[in-house]
């Protein structure tokens, strides 16, 4: 089920010309209504749930309605995001809840290399193998069909 914005919460990240949850969306679906300030999901059959808009929202201004087997009607899974982790807030339809925290980073905040060490522009990049095949898959070599 496709993520919403619930009104009350979103302040339309004080007008920034690219919202937070536009930013991260894969989908691109996340939109900024500039009349009223708020954000929208343009398009919510093409939602993923994939939940990177819930995560990144400053002011915990959307929610996804989940698929029954991971969250019964009543229930809610709610994440708040830190710089190291996310805190998760379970409630179950009893009432009861639960939190943990997951971690989100294994190196220090800002020391990604987008490029992942390759130098700009190196055929490693262009190369249609994943970055650590085929040594990740314990083969010299990826199988190929043979013509
Ligand atoms: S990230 Fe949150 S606060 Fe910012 S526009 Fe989107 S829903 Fe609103
Ligand atoms: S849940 Fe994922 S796909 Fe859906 S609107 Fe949010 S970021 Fe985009």
């Amino acid at each position: 089920m496709p993520s919403y914005v619930i009104l009350e919460k979103c302040d339309g990240c004080k007008g920034q010309d690219k919202t937070a949850c536009m930013h991260i969306c894969p989908q691109d679906l996340m939109m900024l209504d500039k009349e009223k300030m708020k954000g929208y999901n343009r398009d919510p059959w093409l939602c993923w749930e994939c939940y990177n808009c819930v995560k990144i929202c400053p002011q915990q201004a959307i929610d996804v309605r989940g698929y029954a087997d991971f969250m019964p009607l009543g229930g809610s899974v709610v994440p708040l995001r830190g710089s190291e982790d996310i805190m998760w807030t379970v409630k179950f339809r009893n009432g009861t809840l639960k939190r943990f925290k997951f971690p989100i980073r294994s190196i220090p905040e800002g020391s990604a290399q987008p490029l992942g060490g390759f130098a700009e522009g190196s055929a490693d990049l262009k190369s249609e193998l994943l970055m650590t095949e085929p040594a990740s898959l314990n083969l010299s070599a990826l199988p190929t069909i043979k013509k």
